[in-house]
Order: C-alpha cells, then structure tokens, then sequence
C-alpha cells in the first residue's frame, strides 16, 4: 500500500473526549471514527486489524470443531417473546418496526435465533453434538457508550452457541472454547485471567468464566489469588465513579426510588459478616415483606436460607417459571424493606445479585423488569458489609487474594436448557424420547479485542502493534522523495518484499522526515525501514518499533530482521 493515497488520516493532538490511549491512538492513528455516539467507521488500517483478530479467532474456533455460520442482525420480536428476554433485556435492546409495523429488534445476541434455527432443522441425538459460531455485527443501546470501540453501542462479536445431549457434553464443548480462547488471547499478545464471572442477564445455570485482559482502565475488578489459578469478578465491589455520578435513566430509576429504598450498606449494618465462601443474595419482598435469601456456594445455588416468617417453600427457583429468575438479575424488585434482625448474611463477591422488592414478588406484573444493581440503584461502599479485601486469604486456601482492574474481552457460559426450553428446541434420544438440548454460548468482543491490545501494547509515541495483529508486516520510508537514490531503492524495496510474502506499507509521500518519522511510531508496525542518505550504497536504517532498536543494514541483509 501506498502512503500517499492510502486513506489513513492521522492527527498530531489528543482528540477531545478521548480520556483513555487505545481511544486515542486509534482515532490518532486513523484506524476509526466516529459516526454516532458509540458508533464507529473503521477506516482501511483498522479493518485490517479487525480482520486479522477475526482470522485468529475463526482458526481456533474451526480448529476447535466449530462451525461457521452467519445469522441476521434483525431479529423478530416474536423470539424475544419467546425466550421471555423481551422485558428483561432492557433499554440495551434497540427496537425498530418495518412498513408494516412489525416488530424487530437489532440482535445485541443470538441465543434466540440460533436456538430456534436449530429447533428447526436438528431434531436427533445422532447430529449432536453441535458447537455453532459466526462473527458479526451486535447492537446494544449501552447506557454510556465510552471510551471508543471499549463500550461501544454498534460492535463486533464473535458469538458461539453449543447444543448437546448430556451435560458431559456440554463439560466437554465449555472446556474447548475455554482453550480456544486461551489460545486466541494468547495469540493476540494479551495478558489476561480467565476469573469466575456472574451470568448476570443471560442467565443459565452453569459455570461461568470472564476472560479479563489486566489493564488500569479495565471497568471491572478482579479478586485474584497470587499463589494459584483462583479469580473471580468482583462484581459490585468498588463501584467506579461512574456509576455514582450517572444519571438515573427514564422510566427505571424513577419509578424504583422510593424515598424507604435502602442501599446493602443499610441493610446489612450490624449484621455479622463472614467472607469466606462465595453466595448469591436476593433481596425481595412476598406479599410485603421482606426476604433475604443467602446462597453459599460457588456460584451454584446449593443452600438457601431464607429469612423471616416465611418457609423455604415460598421462594420458588428458576424453574418456576411463574415466579422470577432467582439466580439472575433479569427480574429485579426494589422497594421498601426492612430486614429483619435474624437474616444471617454470608457475605462475599458476587452480591451483584442482591435484588430488592416492591410488593407481590411472585405475582405477575407487579414486578419492575430490568433492575441493574449498577444501573439502577448504586451500591457504593459497604459499611459493615464487608467484601473480601486484598490480603484476605483466597478460598481455594493457596495464597491471598489481590485485585486488578480488567477488560472483559470474551466470556464463556454453561447455558443448560433455558433456551432449548423456552423455545422448544428438542431432541429424540435412542430411546425416541424427547428431551430439550443443553446449550453453552461463548462470546468475544471483538473490536473491544483490538482496543484490549492497544492499552497493552503503547508507548507516548503511539502504537506498537504485535506481529499477529499488525495491520502490515513492514513500513518502508523514503525519507526524501527528490532524492532519486532513496526513490529507486524504496521502489524496489517495496516490490520485492511484497513479492516475498510481506504486506508492506510505503510512505511515498512528499512530507518532511520528521513527519514520516513521527507518523511511523504513531502507526506502529513492527519494523521501519527507512531509505535516507546512504541509499547509494544500498544502505537503510532498520528499527524494531517494540524495543526501538535501530541498526543500519544493507538491503541484501534485510531479511533476518523481518522474520
Ligand atoms: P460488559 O460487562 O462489558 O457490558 P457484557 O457482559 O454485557 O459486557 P457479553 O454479553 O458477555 O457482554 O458479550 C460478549 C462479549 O462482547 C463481551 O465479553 C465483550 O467482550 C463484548 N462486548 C459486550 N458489550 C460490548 C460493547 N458495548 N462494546 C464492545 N464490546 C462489547
Ligand atoms: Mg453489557
Ligand atoms: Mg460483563
Ligand atoms: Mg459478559
């Protein structure tokens, strides 16, 4: 590619309301631009950067036994309804109507359509198991799209849903996306943890892993322990700034604020704490009054105490379908509560799910749909409450816990039957009986991949791509265009390593050295080849832009440097 004509505008200053350096670097380097808030151009150098994390990813996802298909963004209402999500999804889901007033949404994920494309064309055990993938475009109408392609409102996915028959198949296919996305992050150069997550909206019941990329302006925290491979998502804990300040959205937050509305803090004062197991805790309300239902556990619902007056049988799980998601955030309650001395509160992580009531908590409609702990009602600090802090000893017993800040670029879910339930996707076993399919989904974000791999891959001269990701191998320099010796040996330069295999980047423009040398480090490819004063005797200066190495080589030598 030619310089001169390549449309790849850079800038010299930080762009206003860019606040973080992959933001930055990527408008500066003129790899996007934004249309619309949270919504991005990728111009020619980032799309060659988007397609080669794609390619990475489409070799381990296919390398994995997964197969490639390509699903509509424009989804119909109807499968919403469906899956029960038309509700509980929230003000993330953008809605559109066509010419006949029929009811789309632009799909932010797929569970719903891939789940009824294969309700309809697989209905045996022998064409399972499946593990389906595509990479597409995803909507989701975020509350602040930020920081560029980081938190953006239109993004690219990479979205992969498993069908199986058992749930050692589903084991099975979990632990191979979890590898594939060992491999694939690895690949892109990223230092990141894979830490146990919260299935927050999508629910399911399963394991749940985050792949975090380690970086200061990552928006979610990391409890991880220095001795072994424990970490988890600290969820809750630490609500960044942004959360405080935030404007409470129409139509939720309004509604949902009762003047009696009590933060965790308040709820729990007095309360003895005891942080060593992890649990979910729901907060809600039967018939008026208030509930607390603790459950220890990894993540898995295995004990539940509840409070109060009432029996354990009042609280009815998940499976009722009647009553609420109760290891999900998707049907949420806020309202008045007082919590009664005798709630005994284990504490720990992942209270993301604390859930509060208005009344009827198991009566229909009387419920405000898409309450976000974050969103709608902050939690910001915890008084008594206190949550696993850095030191404490971590729960697996080896080492103790400390925190980082991470990016969440891929995220892993054991979905079970919730989908292959609600909407019907079933199989016949060998007996010819019928039973729904076990799904897993296993998401990247993909663009925020990219944005992932900047923050860790910079320096205050710009970017410095890795070999895998860069957008070219090589970065020829003519340094002055009207000396026909470094005209001639760029030309050449450039031809014969293209010729070799290379994609190479010539800058032929009739710009000053120091331009082209600043642009360069902004662009930052792997190697800079410049042809300068000693191109008579076939002499260029080569610089490794990770470490800034410079040597002058003849041409003859180039090769070693390239490889
Ligand atoms: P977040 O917690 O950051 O909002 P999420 O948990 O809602 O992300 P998932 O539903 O798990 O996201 O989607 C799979 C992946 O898609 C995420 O792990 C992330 O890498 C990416 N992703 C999600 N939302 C966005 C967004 N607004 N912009 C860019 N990438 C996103
Ligand atoms: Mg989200
Ligand atoms: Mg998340
Ligand atoms: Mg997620």
């Amino acid at each position: 590619m030619r310089q001169q004509l390549f449309f790849s505008p850079t800038m010299r200053e930080i762009p206003q309301g860019a606040d973080i350096p992959s933001h930055q670097l990527m408008l500066r380097a003129g790899l996007v631009r934004q249309t619309a808030s949270g919504i991005y151009s990728y111009l020619p150098l980032g799309k060659k950067v988007l397609r080669n994390v794609e390619e990475i990813i489409r070799e381990e996802m296919d390398n994995a036994g997964a197969q490639e298909l390509l699903m509509p963004a424009i989804q119909p209402t109807e499968l919403w309804e469906e899956s029960g999500r038309l509700n509980n999804y929230g003000p993330e889901l953008m809605r559109l109507k066509d010419r006949h007033e029929r009811d789309f949404v632009l799909g932010p994920t797929h569970e719903e359509v891939i789940t009824s494309l294969v309700r309809d064309n697989v209905n045996s055990y022998k064409k399972l198991p499946m593990n389906l993938y595509q990479i597409q475009t995803k909507y989701r109408d975020e509350r602040r799209p930020r920081f560029g392609v980081l938190r953006s409102r239109e993004f690219m996915m990479k979205d992969a849903y498993s069908f199986d028959t058992d749930k050692e198949g589903l084991d099975k296919n979990y632990q191979a996306m979890f590898n594939a996305y060992t491999n694939i992050f690895s690949r892109c150069c990223l230092d990141f943890r894979a830490v146990k997550a919260d299935a927050g909206a999508i629910g399911g019941k399963g394991g749940t892993h985050e792949f975090m990329v380690l970086s200061d302006v990552g928006e979610d925290t990391i409890a991880y322990s220095g001795a072994s491979d424990y970490a988890a998502n600290v969820e809750i804990a630490d609500l960044p700034d942004m959360y405080e300040k935030a404007e409470a959205p129409k139509e939720t937050m309004e509604d949902i604020h009762t003047p009696n509305m009590r933060t965790i803090e308040e709820l729990t004062q007095g309360l003895q704490i005891n942080s060593d197991r992890l649990l979910k805790s729901l907060l809600f309300l039967v018939d008026d009054k208030p509930i607390l239902v603790v459950c220890r556990g990894d993540h898995e619902i295995n004990e539940i105490k509840v409070s109060n007056a009432f029996e354990a049988e009042d609280v009815r799980l998940a499976e009722d379908k009647e009553v609420f998601d109760i290891m999900g955030v998707e049907t949420g309650f806020i309202g008045p509560v007082n919590v009664p001395e005798e709630v005994t509160v284990v504490c720990d992580f992942a209270v993301k799910s604390v859930v509060s009531g208005v009344c009827g908590a198991n009566k229909k409609d009387k419920h405000y749909q898409n309450v976000h702990p974050e969103r709608d009602f902050s939690v910001t600090s915890y008084g008594d409450f206190r949550l696993v802090q850095e030191g404490d000893p971590s729960p697996d017993g080896k080492g103790t816990i400390q925190f980082a800040k991470g990016i969440e670029v891929g995220h892993v879910f054991k979905l079970g039957t919730k989908y292959s339930e609600a909407l019907g996707a079933v199989y016949l076993d060998e007996n010819g009986r019928s039973q729904p399919m076990i799904m897993g989904c296993y998401g990247i974000g993909v663009s925020r991949t990219i944005a992932a791999i900047v923050e860790q891959h910079h320096d205050d001269n710009g970017l410095i791509w890795p070999k895998s990701i860069a957008p070219f191998d090589v970065h020829v320099l003519v340094l002055n265009t009207k000396q026909e010796e470094q005209v001639n040996l760029g030309e050449s330069l450039y031809e014969s390593l293209k010729k070799a295999g290379y994609n190479v980047l010539i800058d032929d423009r009739k710009e000053r050295a120091g331009v082209k040398f600043k642009d360069a480090d902004l662009l930052g490819l792997p190697i800079r080849v410049t042809c300068g004063k000693r191109a008579a005797e076939g002499i260029v200066e080569v610089k490794t832009r990770r470490d800034g190495n410079m040597e002058e080589v003849h041409v003859d030598e180039l090769d070693s440097y390239l490889t």
